[in-house]
């Protein structure tokens, strides 16, 4: 029964108590200065969009980085712990258009109430370098490096095909396109159109972000990975076939008449992966798009309308977002080229299945090795020839298409009998002395469309000049002309283009070249230029005349730890690369990667089913912390599954390790008084006052004088000393945890079995048979290993100790190897290398005493019985391998 009087932990006070003190001192998670001599450490979560309302995901991923944070203080490092807010984006237009609040005001209060969430949950973050992305002061910058990069050549405008989400009423990137579909609006189906849009050259970097991945080991494999096929490297070669003369085209009158090429189209340019197989070229395919298409259906309305229906289906195809799955279509085009290694005229086709942005919008058909020509010349009756034959003339005969690059050219006039490897080289060599053709690298990414038509963005910093300055041409904005403000009224319509066009104030201005009136750009940024280089801000988020200063950023950088969602694998992580890379071009930085080490933590589930509000399984936050407590929630959150996997919430689980946090409340309380006099008694007899900040002992010499070296069985030294080995082997599991695959599951879970074998020996503490410096370094290290995971409690317990000063600042405990290590071994022992049997023995038994015991196991001597032990290899601690004849 329960007793009233009894003190009990309560969550809600200690936590509302510390809370308060927190608050009161800014310094207590502000980075020391660059100079403070201290090793660094960067770990940083990945910033919210400023919603209003932290989720469990949030709650997560702050709480993996809350801990690694907190453990790197305890052992030394000078750590930066910032948190910010990817405040611009459409949502805030959405809240506007719904509730008549300005997306400013909206977001900052946003931001305030989720502030108010996060310190609630006692997370340690440096709010004097907190990055707001939607301020001025941060997004000025962002203008900066458009005008930078536009110097360079690596911003620019073009008309082009854009995705276009109807219900965003914007351009998306690539990137944004989830199966078709809009990456925020999972229903609606995004469609191309054609804009004039502004670009970052991402692709000037393809080739070093792709060779520099090599170098992100501390990346998880499958990041990389897709990384890799987003930029989607192929080598090939680029061959020229020349449109063979003669054919007849509809004419501008209707008639029929000679077809005579344009200029630009008097050849197709074609590139292939495979030009060891061009001599199987039966056919050149193009897109719908494709130049020459163009040219011939100009005045041929029955053709328009064909390639009209193909161009279509490619479209359906890409908005279903599988442009591989389409069901081919083509239509031959009544010309023919020229292939220039042999002089073959081969047909011209049109085909659905062709992109006009992949290579070069042209491709030589191959259907006797490739699957998806194959598939094309069976259905339409084109002719299929054979290039390759199995390296291994023996080899029966394949069926086609033989798919490989392991074979040798036949039917391939004088280049028959070679490897399909060496043929590329050669084939590639006789096209570009020939003048026909060249080696040539492509890839998957494609420039980083950056314009959106909104409202919450970065201002683009250009002018267009009508009257004065060849009009079109936009006229960068002077620096010292920035930021270009937003404006602060607006009306949000979300029809109609970008309602800064609508802004009087915004949209006229004056050229800064000729001084006459102007008309400012109204695209604003993608809000992925936010993202892209926020954390190099935190290191000097208050700087106002540079972006940040370059002797900080190379003392914090790279990021030590970055934690986040995988969902960011592809957008945000390959454009905060390349604007890393720009910007080290720029001279601001030295680092070539921004992130050492990347970790992506696990979804946040519930009933089997990630949490939504459409199936009703949303765990609030608040409610869990006003329930159990912030430390309940947060230690549940890293205890209940391994970070890097799935997250099932389940109630009874957060209740479980309120539970367990409660003993170790009482266990604490109960026992302080004891820990407390012998931190007095051991000052009173030393004077060294320096060694209680330590670990209780100031010597491994001093613990094993009060335990006793071999206490004997059944005193009380024994008990002290199985307290103390169970604590030392969890410093030790814990400290390894940290460092390596950060289990913080077990973790906590090592903790509880602790607490467990203290709680036991409840008696021995009080009676004293358990010496009272013992007691004093069993809680003490107990509290400094909750210490990353529950603060609060941690706090309260540290100052129950009689311990003054943050927890933070005191060491992480070191482990004791000779108490840390395990009382015995299980050994394998084998027979002429096979495994017999394994016998257990004391840790540090030497090599006779292993031997002596590995021939005294019963199956050990079956197996020798009547043969000669020729030798006996002994490898303490690990194995017993007995070479017998
Ligand atoms: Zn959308
Ligand atoms: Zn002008």
């Amino acid at each position: 029964m329960a007793d009233d009087k009894e003190p009990r932990y309560d969550p809600a006070v200690i936590e509302s108590k510390w809370q308060a003190r927190w608050a009161a001192d800014p310094a207590l998670y502000a980075a020391e200065p660059v100079t403070c001599g201290k090793p660094k450490y960067y770990v940083l979560e990945m910033l919210p969009y400023p919603s209003g309302q932290l989720h469990m995901g949030h709650v997560r991923n702050y709480s993996i980085g809350d801990a690694l944070a907190r453990h790197m203080w305890m052992r030394g490092y000078n750590v930066l712990h910032p948190m910010g807010w990817d405040a611009f984006g459409l949502p805030a237009e959405n809240a506007a258009l719904k509730n008549n609040t300005p997306p400013r005001e909206w977001t900052l209060s946003n931001i305030a109430a989720m502030k108010r969430q996060m310190s609630r949950l006692g997370l340690a973050y440096d709010w004097a370098t907190e990055v707001t992305t939607c301020l001025p002061d941060y997004y000025r910058w962002n203008q900066w490096f458009f005008l930078r990069m536009f110097e360079r050549g690596l911003a620019y405008r073009k008309k082009s095909k854009v995705n276009w989400c109807p219900e965003c009423a914007t351009v998306l990137a690539n990137e944004q396109v989830v199966d078709g579909c809009c990456w925020r609006h999972e229903e609606t189906k995004v469609e191309q159109r054609d804009l004039v849009q502004w670009f970052f050259r991402i692709t000037a970097y393809a080739e070093e972000l792709l060779a520099d991945l090599a170098k992100l080991d501390g990346w998880p494999e499958k990041v990389r990975t897709m990384q890799r096929n987003w930029i989607g490297r192929s080598e090939g070669t680029e061959v020229d076939f020349l449109l063979a003369p003669g054919g007849v085209i509809p004419q501008p009158d209707g008639s029929l008449g000679p077809f005579v090429p344009p200029q630009g189209v008097e050849r197709v340019r074609v590139f292939t992966t495979r030009v060891d197989t061009i001599f199987g070229a039966t056919s050149v395919q193009l897109a719908p798009e494709h130049p020459l298409v163009k040219a011939l259906a100009e005045h041929d309305a029955g053709l328009r309308s064909q390639v009209a229906e193909l161009m279509e289906e490619q479209k359906k195809a890409k908005e279903a977002g599988d442009v591989g799955a389409i069901e081919k279509h083509g239509i031959p085009l009544g010309h023919f080229a020229i292939n220039p290694y042999n002089g073959e005229q081969v047909p011209i086709w049109v085909a659905n299945y062709i992109l006009m942005d992949y290579g070069t919008g042209a491709i030589m058909s191959v259907p006797g090795h490739d699957a998806r020509d194959f598939e094309f010349a069976h259905k339409y009756a084109i002719h299929i020839r054979r290039v390759i034959a199995p390296a291994d003339p023996a080899a029966e005969e394949t069926p086609l298409p033989f798919l490989t690059e392991d074979g040798v050219l036949i039917n391939s006039g004088e280049y028959d009998g070679l490897s399909c490897e060496a043929a590329q080289k050669k084939l590639q060599q006789v096209a570009e002395s020939g003048g026909f053709g060249k080696a040539t690298v492509t890839y998957r990414l494609k420039d980083w469309g950056v314009s959106r038509q909104r409202y919450w963005g970065t201002p683009i910093p250009m002018v267009y000049c009508e009257a004065h300055c060849q009009g079109d041409t936009p006229i960068p904005v002077p620096d010292e002309q920035l930021p270009v403000l937003l404006p602060e009224k607006i009306e949000i319509t979300q029809q109609g283009g970008s309602p800064l066009s609508r802004v009087p104030e915004f949209l006229n201005t004056t050229c800064p070249k000729c001084g006459g009136p102007a008309r400012r750009e109204t695209d604003t940024m993608d809000t992925f230029v936010d993202s892209s280089w926020y954390f190099y801000r935190y290191t000097d988020a208050k700087n106002s005349s540079a972006p940040f200063s370059s002797e900080v950023v190379r003392y914090w950088f790279p990021i030590d730890q970055y934690i986040g969602g995988v969902e960011h694998a592809i957008l945000h992580l390959i454009y905060s690369r390349f604007w890393t890379k720009v910007m080290r071009d720029l001279g601001l930085i030295a680092n070539d990667e921004p992130v050492e080490h990347l970790f992506t933590q696990g979804m946040v589930i519930r009933n089997g089913a990630k949490m939504s509000k459409s199936k009703g399984n949303v765990v609030s936050p608040d409610e869990m912390v006003a329930r159990f407590g912030a430390d309940s929630a947060r230690a549940y959150a890293l205890f209940a599954a391994p970070p890097d996997r799935d997250l099932d919430w389940q109630e009874d689980g957060v209740a479980g390790v309120s539970r367990f946090l409660a003993r170790v409340w009482r266990i604490v309380t109960k026992h302080a008084a004891t820990a407390r006099s012998a931190a007095a008694d051991h000052m009173a007899s030393t004077g060294d006052e320096s060694a209680l900040k330590g670990h209780g002992f100031s010597r491994a010499d001093d613990r094993r004088k009060i335990v006793g070296a071999s206490a004997p069985e059944g005193s009380s030294s024994q008990d002290a000393q199985k307290l103390l080995r169970k604590l030392h082997r969890t410093i030790a599991k814990i400290t390894q945890d940290f460092e390596g695959r950060w289990h913080f599951n077990t973790c906590i879970a090592a903790i509880m079995e602790l607490v467990n074998e203290i709680q036991a020996a409840d008696a021995q503490l009080s009676s004293g048979d358990v010496p009272a410096p013992v007691v004093r370094e069993l809680l003490r290290t107990l509290v400094l290993l909750l210490a990353p995971f529950a603060p609060y409690l941690v706090a309260e317990l540290w100052e129950e100790l009689g311990e003054t000063g943050s927890v933070l600042r005191a060491p992480w405990p070191v482990s004791d190897p000779g108490l840390a290590r395990k009382d015995e071994l299980e050994i394998p022992v084998q027979i002429n290398g096979k495994l017999v049997s394994v016998v257990t023995v004391a840790a540090d038994a030497d090599s006779k005493t292993i031997e002596a015991v590995a021939l005294t196991v019963e199956k050990v001597q079956a197996r020798i019985a009547g043969k000669t032990v020729l030798k006996v290899i002994v490898v303490p601690g690990k194995l017993v391998n007995l070479v017998v004849k």
